[in-house]
């Protein structure tokens, strides 16, 4: 995480829900810590709020890249995918027989993958 100081005022590329792409936003709220809490897309006007610091591209682009969970695939280490029931989560470890972990959200679950 990058340790930039924002001011309100400021304009800051980001990823925009609204636009789909990095867009230039006009920054309205800081935290105290110098940390981006609201800004409004100059492009469409969506305004987004960060309720854990800085929303960086790059975190935006991996939550983007997650796909369903599918027990068929083959997954690594690092991968994210969405599972219907848990949501958005990333493999944290390959186990053999088939399985591996995914951390959603603050718990670890073991799934199947690789099924043929
Ligand atoms: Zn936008």
């Amino acid at each position: 995480m990058k340790n930039e100081k924002y001011s309100a005022g400021d304009t800051v590329a980001m990823l925009c829900s609204g636009c789909d792409e990095e867009t230039s936003h006009s920054i309205q709220t800081v935290t105290k810590l110098g940390k981006i809490s609201a800004a409004v897309c100059d492009t469409c006007q969506t305004s987004s709020t960060f309720k854990a610091g800085v929303k960086t591209g790059v975190a935006a682009g991996n939550a983007k890249a997650a796909k369903p969970y599918d027990r068929a695939k083959r997954y690594r280490k690092g991968q994210a995918m969405t599972h219907p029931v848990f949501g958005h989560g990333e493999v944290t470890a390959v186990l053999e027989l088939e399985k591996i972990d995914v951390l959603f959200g603050d718990r670890t679950r073991r799934l199947i993958h690789a099924q043929e």
